[in-house]
């Protein structure tokens, strides 16, 4: 895909542009140079100086079909013509559709499709949902963990993100899931490390009191704290429990549904049914936004003689729902989700363990699909990150040296604290994956020379 000629000046203007209106997430907005961005194309996006960027971040973890598919584009372009916008108590042909084809994929009996404009007011009704279904106050969600900046999103989230807003968290109780490279259980294998997070859980659900619990909310495999595949047993235990005690598990599969695992949705993994699960990003690559929730029988009925208090203006937008069902068919016939599960498993998981042997900052990799983490560490004996928790500007600088090094070599990386994350498109090819981890292997010079090895 060849970018378009260079134009600097046009590229200024952007920026200028930008500076002077546009207000950006998560910045402290005068210490932040955006750049310009011209145009992208399968995994690759390119900005207006003629610099040209192998996407292994998938803009946060989104565009699994890659950039302008071409499917996706005329199925937009086709959707405006036609019918642009709907209120959402119309039956429209391309919402149907969009929500049979989801529901066709979802494990078990989640037939009903709720659909929002993205992940977060997807968490927020899946939360409403369990409360109404059960009467009950209190969601329990895992530290390590991210649901969304809207209210009752952030209050599930467990990272710093949360800790401004924390006021509002009332109801909410966060509990450790497992994670064995920095277990607080202080487990030695897996199996321990399951056996003990399912303890901790139960333990939390005891002195909470199980008859005042709503739901328990966690990422299938949660992803921006760091793509932590949790072990063997665990989801399934989880599901026990919450059988046990009439709770609603909810399964978050914003980040890990529509094929960066390797599957359809991450649960498929673990062979675990959710009562409701969570939807973004991958559904339609975000070309238009859409998210939503995938209810089980059980719950819909909950709502079949009385009306369900929520709604959104935008809820299953036609253009958002066009873009879902091409880009579902599209994903289907040229079998992408197949493909990010072989490039995992023949690519990428085989060199980042190779790369993580060779440099002393690697402390662990881990993931599946293309969903895979590489934690950086100063020292790989104590696992001290390389960055603080919670870093952030200036004490960033060893990650920041890391991301000008990829960038140099034409590879946008994903950062996230003392992580590097490989999350590129499910149809990144077998010679894109090559290049962009020949560009991170050399990048992580920059790191190695931050530890205690150097
Ligand atoms: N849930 C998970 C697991 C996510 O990864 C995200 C976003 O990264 C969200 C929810 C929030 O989605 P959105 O940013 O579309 O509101």
């Amino acid at each position: 895909s060849a970018a378009a000629a260079a134009d600097p000046a046009a590229g200024a203007a952007v920026k200028a542009a930008d500076r002077a209106h546009v207000f950006h997430s998560w910045s402290a907005q005068g210490l932040i140079d955006p750049p310009a961005i011209a145009g992208a194309e399968g995994s690759y996006f390119w900005d207006y100086d003629g610099n040209r960027y192998l996407d292994f971040s998938s803009q946060l973890v989104n565009t699994n079909i890659g950039h302008q598919h071409p499917k996706v584009v005329a199925a937009i372009q086709e959707q405006a013509a036609k019918l642009c916008t709907l209120a959402p108590g119309f039956a429209v042909d391309v919402r149907s559709e969009a929500a049979r084809l989801i529901a066709e994929r979802t494990p078990g009996d989640l037939d009903k499709i709720f659909f929002t404009n993205g992940g977060a007011e997807a968490v927020e009704n899946a939360v409403r949902m369990a409360r109404l279904h059960t009467g009950r106050p209190k969601v329990l969600s895992a530290y390590r963990s991210y649901h969304g900046a809207t209210a009752a999103a952030i209050n599930l989230t467990g990272d710093p993100r949360r800790w401004p807003s924390d006021t509002a968290s009332a109801g909410v109780v966060h509990f450790w899931g497992p994670f064995r490279y920095r277990s607080p259980f202080h487990a030695e294998n897996e199996a321990q490390e399951c056996e003990r997070a399912l303890a901790h859980l139960d333990q939390t659900i005891a002195f909470e009191g199980p008859q005042t619990i709503a739901a328990i909310v966690l990422e299938t495999v949660p992803g921006t704290a760091g793509i932590m595949v949790p072990p063997a047993g665990y989801l399934a235990g989880v599901r026990e429990i919450c059988d046990r005690h009439g709770i609603v598990f909810i399964l978050d599969e914003v980040m890990a549904g529509f094929g960066r695992t390797g599957r359809w949705f991450a649960a498929e993994h673990f062979g675990v049914t959710p009562d409701l699960l969570t939807f973004a990003k991958g559904v339609n690559s975000g070309y238009v936004p859409l998210g939503g929730v995938a209810i089980s029988a059980e719950i819909a009925a909950t709502f079949d003689q009385r009306p369900y208090p929520g709604g959104l203006t935008y809820s299953g937008h036609p253009l958002a729902c066009a873009s879902a069902v091409a880009t579902i068919n599209a994903m289907a016939e040229e079998r992408i989700v197949e493909n990010a599960d072989r490039i995992g498993e023949t690519v990428i998981g085989p060199a980042l363990r190779e790369i993580a042997g060779r440099h002393p900052s690697v402390g662990e990799v881990r993931g599946m699909g293309v969903f895979w983490a590489v934690e950086l560490v100063k020292d790989q004996e104590t696992r001290e990150p390389l960055v603080p928790y919670n870093a952030s500007g200036a004490a960033n600088a060893p990650m920041g040296e890391f991301a000008a090094a990829c960038k140099r070599a034409g590879l946008w990386p994903f950062v996230n604290m003392n992580r590097t994350h490989v999350v590129p498109p499910c149809t990144v090819t077998e010679a894109e994956a090559k290049e962009g981890l020949a560009a991170l292997d050399d990048a992580l010079t920059a790191a190695d020379a931050h530890t205690t090895g150097a």
